[in-house]
């Protein structure tokens, strides 16, 4: 098919979109083609408005009372109920704050207290994971006893046994974009007597997930790529209902107390989702992603998901039909069942190519040595903005003299 084909294909689809109208909530130039929502979420436009309110009102006026009369106190589990239902989880479920690698911290040494059996001396980890999840894991099993057994997601049923307490897994691989399957891997897990801890940085907001639906124990996530929140917006908590009253945080701040302003010598555990929370939660990012969140507001995941997978298929056949025969390769599985919402391709030239991209206004990133990566975040990507960064990454590659071979 010629160019002309693919951009009147691309002006169907997104005159058919349902979600088309939501790019204008966000400050995105037409100039720019942005595909990095999978590693910062571009900035809803009435975020900075809100912002401008907490500092110079909130802060600036109420001080101290915002605490109490601005909602500052309880907005972690506030903020939580507002992410739950783009993960499947009932309200009173996830606290947001911290770190995802803090959180991390806090899910799978809980999930080994919770496990209580010290013949279940293994945490089984994803071995193709985020390095922050594989470092942290190591960190929990060695300050727990345990031994780390690191596995690709595809050989994780084999790890597991009778002497598994726990495994860690990313639900989508942010190098390849590839998606695992959470009920079957979730299930497998329990059926070893372990439990399942998923880190859904890459799926939450792109794709549905449903955590209570699918009996996932334990869940973590960022929420400044597909959630929007802003750089180093807090991350989130996701403790099943069934183990809250168990569940040990090996962090237990003064925020997670029972009754906190008691200033009480011993510690008791708050009840419910406010007993993973830490010290004094971040505000300012706190409620910069509360704001962001509103662009959310009457989006139904599953279009989301739908139209995520039209993005990505749009950009797989128009990168086919466009690019140089073999200069790319796609990484990214064609099967929707084991897709994110990026697509990853393979180049020996890479770093040229990508830094050519940007320049010419098609944002991605690199994964060295030879990742192209493009995230497609539904919320503000169109499918004339896909064919354009084809068809820029066709122009780019027949400049980019191809890395001889041997
Ligand atoms: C982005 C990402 C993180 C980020 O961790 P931070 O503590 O927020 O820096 C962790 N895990 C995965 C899988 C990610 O994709």
């Amino acid at each position: 098919m010629s160019e002309a084909t693919f951009m009147d294909k691309a002006a169907e689809l997104d005159a058919a979109d349902e979600l088309a109208e939501r790019r204008k909530l966000f400050a995105l130039d037409d100039g720019t083609v942005y595909l990095d929502g999978n590693s910062l979420g571009a900035l809803p436009r009435h975020v900075p408005a809100r912002l401008a309110d907490v500092i110079s009102r909130e802060w600036g006026e109420l001080r101290i009372r915002s605490w109490e009369e601005s909602g500052w106190w309880t907005a972690p589990e506030r903020i939580g109920d507002r992410i739950a239902p783009l993960v499947g989880a009932a309200p009173g479920r996830i606290v947001v704050g911290d770190s995802t690698s803090v959180n991390v911290f806090k899910a799978v040494v809980a999930a080994v207290r919770m496990v209580a059996d010290d013949a279940r001396d293994e945490i089984v980890v994803d071995a193709t994971t985020f390095p922050t999840d594989g470092y942290i894991a190591e960190s929990a099993a060695r300050l727990t006893g345990r031994r780390l057994v690191p596995v690709s997601p595809t050989e994780l049923p084999a790890a597991l046994g009778p002497r598994t307490a726990a495994a860690l897994i990313n639900h989508v691989d942010f190098r390849t974009g590839r998606l695992h399957d959470l009920p079957s891997l979730t299930a497998a897990v329990h059926d070893a007597g372990a439990l399942a801890v998923w880190d859904l940085c890459h799926s939450a907001g792109a794709l549905p997930v449903g955590l209570d639906e699918h009996g996932v124990d334990l869940a973590v996530g960022c929420t400044y790529k597909y959630l929007n929140g802003g750089p180093g917006s807090p991350a989130y908590l996701y403790v099943a209902e069934r183990h809250q009253a168990r569940f040990d945080s090996p962090l237990p701040g003064w925020n997670s107390h029972a009754d906190p302003f008691a200033m009480a010598a011993g510690y008791t555990a708050a009840d419910g989702a406010p007993r993973g929370r830490v010290g004094t939660p971040d505000i300012l990012s706190m409620l910069a992603l509360e704001s962001a969140l509103d662009v959310w507001d009457g989006v139904r995941v599953a279009a989301v998901r739908a139209k995520s997978l039209a993005l990505t298929d749009f950009f797989l056949e128009c990168v086919e039909a466009y690019a140089p025969d073999g200069r790319v390769t796609s990484l990214t599985p064609r099967a929707h069942a084991e897709r994110g919402s990026q697509v990853a391709l393979s180049c020996a030239e890479a770093p040229a190519v990508m830094k050519a991209l940007i320049e010419r206004g098609v944002v991605g990133d690199l994964r060295r040595p030879d990742v192209l990566r493009f995230g497609f975040t539904p919320l503000y990507v169109g499918f004339a903005d896909v064919e354009r960064a084809a068809r820029v990454l066709a122009d780019v590659l027949a400049e980019v003299p191809a890395a001889p071979r041997d």
